[in-house]
């Protein structure tokens, strides 16, 4: 049993174990009474939960990740898997994810939801992520010496990463050890970070910038947004949580404020990345609302390297200008907006001008409006 608050306001949390002297120890059937009573949420106030065979499965699990959390990195069981990101306007993929996956031989895959919490209650989090980063290093330099096109990568950052004064440092030597160039290699961090410790946020976000790293702002829209962290902190890329897109693009067009957030990124210079796009409409209204990058089951699960090498090959030999950090592009480039439903034409078009200017594309005027407004006026320099 345990108790919250104080005064009048007390709460009670009831865990309970039906306890069998044949099958348990009286102490296990304590500790089975307190694992139930722990499985009941924080943002309960007063509730009693069973011990059921959920509780044992998850506690059966939570022990093996903590037991095999070492010997699993050191036996590849932990593993990148790479997500496309998609240019809304062209659908070619220009950006991608690095997701971690365990693949593990005694319990079968287990998935990052289940064993990062547990990481990052006992601090292993950083060194799974400093591992992370240094395995995407290995696969670029590899994919580089090979000869292969490269696009930016994004690695995720847990909130507790930031506790870790040497973050930077740490990232700047795996960096440097594998002579990967910084532009392909961009970090997310999440708004719960920025929350927990926007001072220490703050600051190492400038740290990472400076030492020649973008970095993205992932799950915005998930609870804890704050427009004015936005504000204190320069970022390159905001990424739009999976939830808040899906529940946004069920709404009319007048009750989403999915368009307000990405003229307001534009004008921040962010680019907008939309998470879990999963549906064609979705693509196109994405598009339409003027959002820069989508990624989701629609174009592709995340995948083995080898898989999303053979995807990178497949693509047409056309080149493909990368992810850009903001849409106020830091080379100073100016933007031409081609509008036409021929995507030959509008790939000649881009043929012919890329490298001088930004070349955007819609293939309809209702998707070229809502690309003109999210730029602003002074944002396209010429219409074809
Ligand atoms: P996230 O960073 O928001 O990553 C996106 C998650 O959405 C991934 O789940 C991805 O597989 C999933 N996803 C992508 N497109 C779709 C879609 O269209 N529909 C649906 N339903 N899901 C989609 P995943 O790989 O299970 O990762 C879950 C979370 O675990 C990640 O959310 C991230 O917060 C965390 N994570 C994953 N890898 C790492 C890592 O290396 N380090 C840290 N610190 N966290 C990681
Ligand atoms: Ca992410
Ligand atoms: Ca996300």
């Amino acid at each position: 049993m345990r108790q919250q608050g104080g005064g009048n306001n007390l709460a009670v949390k009831t865990g309970i174990f039906r306890f069998d002297h044949d099958t348990a120890r009286l102490t296990d059937a304590c500790d089975r009474a307190r694992l139930a009573c722990e499985s009941i949420p924080r943002t309960d106030v007063s509730a009693y939960a069973w011990f059921d065979s959920r509780i044992q499965e998850d506690t059966a699990i939570k022990f093996h990740i903590l037991r095999n959390f070492e010997k699993a990195l050191e036996n590849g069981w932990i593993q990148v898997y790479y997500q496309p990101v998609i240019r809304a306007m062209t659908g070619s993929v220009c950006n991608c994810e690095a997701l971690v996956r365990w693949m593990d031989p005694e319990v079968g895959m287990i998935s990052p939801g289940r064993f990062i919490p547990i990481l990052e209650e006992t601090g292993q989090i950083y060194q799974l992520d400093l591992y992370m980063f240094e395995q995407v290093c290995r696969d670029y330099s590899r994919m580089k010496k090979a000869g292969k096109r490269l696009i930016p990568v994004s690695v995720n950052l847990s909130r507790k990463d930031f506790l870790h004064d040497d973050l930077p440092d740490a990232i700047d030597g795996i960096s440097r050890k594998y002579s990967v160039p910084r532009e392909f290699t961009n970090l997310e961090i999440t708004e719960s970070a920025y929350a927990e410790n926007p001072g220490q946020i703050i600051s190492t976000v400038e740290e990472l910038r400076r030492l020649g790293f973008a970095v993205e702002m992932d799950d915005f829209g998930s609870g804890y947004s704050s427009l004015n962290m936005l504000s204190q902190m320069k970022l390159d890329i905001l990424k739009l949580d999976m939830k808040f897109v899906q529940s946004e693009m069920v709404k009319s067009a007048d009750q989403s404020v999915l368009n307000d957030i990405i003229i307001m990124a534009h004008r921040m210079n962010l680019s907008v990345v939309a998470e879990g796009v999963e549906t064609r409409e979705q693509v196109n209204r994405l598009r339409a609302l003027g959002c820069d990058y989508v990624q989701g089951y629609f174009f592709a699960k995340p995948m083995p390297i080898a898989e999303f090498e053979k995807l990178l090959n497949a693509q047409s030999g056309r080149t493909q200008a990368p992810l850009l950090r903001n849409p106020q592009n830091e080379t100073g480039m100016r933007r031409v907006l081609v509008v036409d439903d021929d995507a030959g034409y509008r790939e000649s078009v881009r043929q012919a001008f890329e490298g001088q200017y930004q070349v955007l594309e819609t293939s309809d005027a209702d998707s070229a409006l809502a690309c003109l407004r999210s730029y602003g006026h002074a944002g396209v320099s010429a219409v074809i």
